[in-house]
């Protein structure tokens, strides 16, 4: 017998149910982009494996222990299947010189791949979108790219995700403050996990970013960076705090956040929701001033965000279940006068902006209204020879008590937004 294949653990197929979602997200982060005058670019989902130890740094989780790397046994060159994009855009964009015509702001869409323990909002293929400003140097792009997060929750319909905001400063400011650190946590040492005495040697920074609970008292007590900020630093975070508080969005200072990737400087973020349980970060960023030089391009600041695009469509999917994507009427219709009425009276209610589902392929009124109650609508529009010869549609409310009443065709929008509204629409 034949052993039936299964995807790839931590792999998803996305099927034709789910897709209109992720069809729906991914329309909606286009317009969003071409909004704020970000252009899309597309790097390979493979390159070369030093790409990503040189730009996300050696002592992190994605190169110890998460990159799908592997030697091509046909041209013998080490590869590695895209972790990230931020390191493959700074490539794409130093190897084609696009600074040359001046910053640029540029975006991508698309599948990632981390060896993780697969979980709930945690996979092996991921997707992400991202968006680089490359080229400029002052706070008001990392503003601008805060404020851009918020509009497109605004644009999904999803709420109740909270911005944590801090800054790593200087490499002077951090080798400072790494000194104060290492101080603090060797004298903890007998509280740290093995994880963290090693990090201690190779990125101390990182300590703070642990999930463990046992040390959370370590690291509540340890050193803030920000308390080593000189005054360049502590005026480019003001400068990007100003912005925020001028456009009302709210933040919190989180002196603990660090990000897990190596290239970050200055200002660093995290959207998070208490919605999808542990895996509760739906987007990080920040700026990266030394990354587009250390990957061979000329200096150049730079600063940017990815976010998770399964972690968002859950949430979309959350937003949906409560509010119900479900239509406002249903028409349920049988006869061939009926049928004529119904496309009438459909036309008519989505002219007024509402969401119409017209029963289609006949069948028992009996069955039809079956259909109009799992379709969730707030109303069915019912149409038979009776209504058909006076013109009239009778309007039965679905989801509570109340009786059903017969309109006429010009009166039907008005009886539907009475119900769905309280009010007429004009
Ligand atoms: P964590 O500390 O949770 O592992 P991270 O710092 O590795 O997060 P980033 O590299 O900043 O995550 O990725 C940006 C976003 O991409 C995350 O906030 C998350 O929404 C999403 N993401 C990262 N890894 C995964 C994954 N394995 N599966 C699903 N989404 C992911
Ligand atoms: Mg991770």
């Amino acid at each position: 017998m034949t052993q039936t294949l299964q995807a790839v653990r931590g792999m998803n197929d996305i099927l034709p149910d789910q897709a209109e979602l992720w069809e729906r997200f991914e329309e909606t982060v286009r317009g969003w982009l071409a909004a704020y005058g970000y252009r899309n670019v597309r790097t390979p989902l493979l390159e070369h494996t030093a790409l990503f130890r040189r730009a996300i740094g050696e002592a992190t989780d994605i190169v110890e222990k998460e990159m799908y790397s592997f030697v091509d046994e046909l041209s013998g060159e080490h590869l590695t299947l895209r972790p990230e994009a931020t390191a493959s855009v700074v490539r794409a964009a130093v190897e084609h010189s696009l600074l040359y015509s001046g910053p640029q702001r540029l975006w991508y869409m698309g599948p990632m791949y981390r060896h993780e323990r697969p979980q709930k909002g945690r996979f092996r293929q991921f997707h992400q979108v991202g968006a680089e400003a490359l080229g400029y140097a002052g706070p008001d792009v990392d503003a601008e790219l805060l404020l851009m997060c918020a509009r497109l929750w605004g644009d999904l319909g999803i709420d109740g995700i909270r911005l944590h905001i801090n800054s790593l400063g200087s490499l002077d400011e951090r080798l400072a403050h790494r000194e104060a650190l290492v101080a603090h946590l060797r004298a903890h040492e007998g509280e740290l996990d093995e994880d963290s005495r090693r990090r201690l040697q190779t990125n101390p920074l990182r300590v703070l970013d642990s999930k463990n609970q046992a040390m959370q008292q370590v690291i509540a007590g340890a050193p803030k960076l920000l308390d080593f900020l000189g005054d360049a630093s502590l005026a480019h975070f003001e400068g990007v705090q100003a912005i925020l508080k001028d456009a009302g969005l709210p933040y919190t200072i989180d002196a603990r956040l660090v990000r897990g990737l190596d290239y970050y400087n200055l200002t660093v973020f995290e959207w998070i929701t208490d919605q999808l349980g542990a895996q509760g970060t739906v987007c990080g960023g920040g700026r990266y001033d030394g990354l587009i030089e250390q990957i061979g391009g000329k200096p150049a600041p730079a600063a940017g965000f990815a976010m998770g695009v399964e972690r968002l469509i859950a949430l979309m999917q959350k937003a949906e279940d409560d509010s119900g994507a479900a239509p406002d009427v249903y028409v349920v219709n049988q006869g061939e006068a009926a049928t004529r009425l119904a496309f009438r009276a459909a036309e008519r209610l989505r002219d007024h902006g509402l969401a119409v589902i017209q029963h289609c392929g006949g069948g028992s009124f009996k069955s039809q209204m079956k259909r109009a109650d799992a379709s969730g609508a707030t109303i069915a529009a019912i149409i038979g020879d009776d209504e058909a010869a006076a013109g009239e549609v009778t309007v039965k409310p679905l989801r509570e008590e109340r009786g059903q009443s017969r309109v006429a065709l010009e009166r039907l929008a008005d009886a539907v937004s009475e119900l769905l509204y309280g009010e007429h629409f004009e």
